[in-house]
């Protein structure tokens, strides 16, 4: 089964924070956000619940998310907190502390209500956001965002400039060079006019760091498909597009579970024919695959920088050492052995993201 995004980078950053506790300092691996971006309705917010693989985000034909949540995935672990046991997960939100929600359904009446006390009851935004904090043993460290979508006629309460009002409290998130865009866009509406690839662009205008995204491949008018869409062949990007196909208003209305929706989706994209030979770029699962090349890529980026902060660190203590003129075998011999851990850890990693391990491989 699909695990939640990231599932598998799991082991190594349990081995990279091993290394990182004999240490005894502040050394961490910051993951970038990933932001979801598109149209109203497009589909964000099933796609980042997909990814998490829960049900706790309001979803609906209307306008839901009229505030930008950001989800804080936080990975749990017994043998540093006592007060911790077996595979409880958990919610909480900074405007709660303390309170821990176990049901997911009440996680997503507490996103609901905190969007009317601040934002009322008649379809307004509000910039300010929502902190949620899913505390789980089978997640890795990394913060989603899920933000209102792009609408262009003010309804209820939202002011007359309500359009430029979402761009550029989507901006505020996607302009970062650390974040991830998912950019979404409906396949059942004209994909060459989607407002997720065009202000996905304004931000990163090279595309290094936007995945596209095809909802509702299942609702398409009929006789159409979006085969050359997500080959690149409409508007090219550089990492690529994945369709997906998640649960419908009914299925909502139903109560259908994530994981009936992810055997549909296999489904839908074995039978169709147009999507025959695209099974790389069809697919929640492909979509997580997706976003974890991008991380591992992250990761291998930023280990150079951790490897010589490691290395400065060794100097000044050699340095303090010699001040004191005598020999220690301590700090600095401890210090040597986990340079060469994460030394030996750098090429394990490289061969893992070469493909050359099986540690990554999908189960
Ligand atoms: P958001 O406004 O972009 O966050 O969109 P939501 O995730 O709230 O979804 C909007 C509506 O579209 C809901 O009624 C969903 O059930 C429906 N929906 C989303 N994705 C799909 C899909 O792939 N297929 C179908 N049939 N419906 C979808
Ligand atoms: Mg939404």
């Amino acid at each position: 089964a699909a695990g939640p995004v990231g599932h598998q980078l799991i082991p190594i950053m349990n081995r990279l924070q091993d290394v990182f506790a004999q240490l005894g300092s502040s050394f961490s691996i910051n993951l970038p956000q990933v932001a979801v971006v598109g149209s109203q309705s497009s589909g964000k917010s099933s796609v980042l619940e997909a990814l998490v693989g829960r049900d706790f985000l309001p979803r609906g034909t209307d306008i839901c998310t009229r505030r930008p949540l950001v989800l804080q995935l936080v990975r749990l672990e017994s043998s540093l907190d006592s007060s911790y046991e077996g595979n409880e997960e958990w919610g909480e939100f900074l405007h709660l502390p303390g309170k821990r929600f176990y049901d997911f359904s009440d996680i997503r009446r507490e996103i609901q209500e905190e969007t009317e006390r601040e934002a009322g009851m008649r379809k307004a935004i509000s910039d300010k956001k929502i902190h949620l904090k899913i505390f789980s043993p089978n997640v890795l460290n990394i913060a989603l965002v899920d933000l209102p979508g792009i609408t262009k006629v003010p309804v209820g309460d939202q002011p007359s400039d309500i359009e430029a009002r979402i761009r550029t409290m989507i901006m505020s998130y996607i302009k970062h060079e650390t974040c991830i865009i998912l950019a979404v866009s409906p396949a059942n509406t004209d994909l060459a006019n989607s407002d997720a690839l065009q202000i996905a662009r304004i931000a990163d205008p090279d595309g290094s760091r936007t995945i596209g995204v095809i909802t509702k491949l299942d609702i398409m008018d009929r006789g159409t498909d979006a085969h050359n869409f997500l080959l690149g062949n409409v508007i090219p990007l550089r990492l690529g597009y994945v369709g997906v196909v998640n649960r419908s208003q009914e299925d909502i209305n139903v109560n259908r579970s994530i994981r009936d929706a992810l055997v549909f989706e296999e489904a839908f994209f074995r039978k169709h024919p147009a999507y025959h030979g695209l099974s790389h770029c069809c697919g929640i699962p492909q979509l997580a695959k997706k976003l974890n090349r991008i991380l591992e890529q992250h990761i291998m980026a930023v280990l150079p920088t951790l490897k010589s902060h490691i290395n400065a660190q060794l100097v000044a203590v050699a340095k303090e050492h010699a001040n004191y003129g005598e020999f220690v075998e301590s700090k600095d011999g401890q210090g040597v052995k986990i340079l060469n851990i994460l030394a030996k850890f750098c090429e394990v990693f490289s061969s893992i993201v070469d493909g050359k391990n099986e540690l990554l491989t999908d189960e």
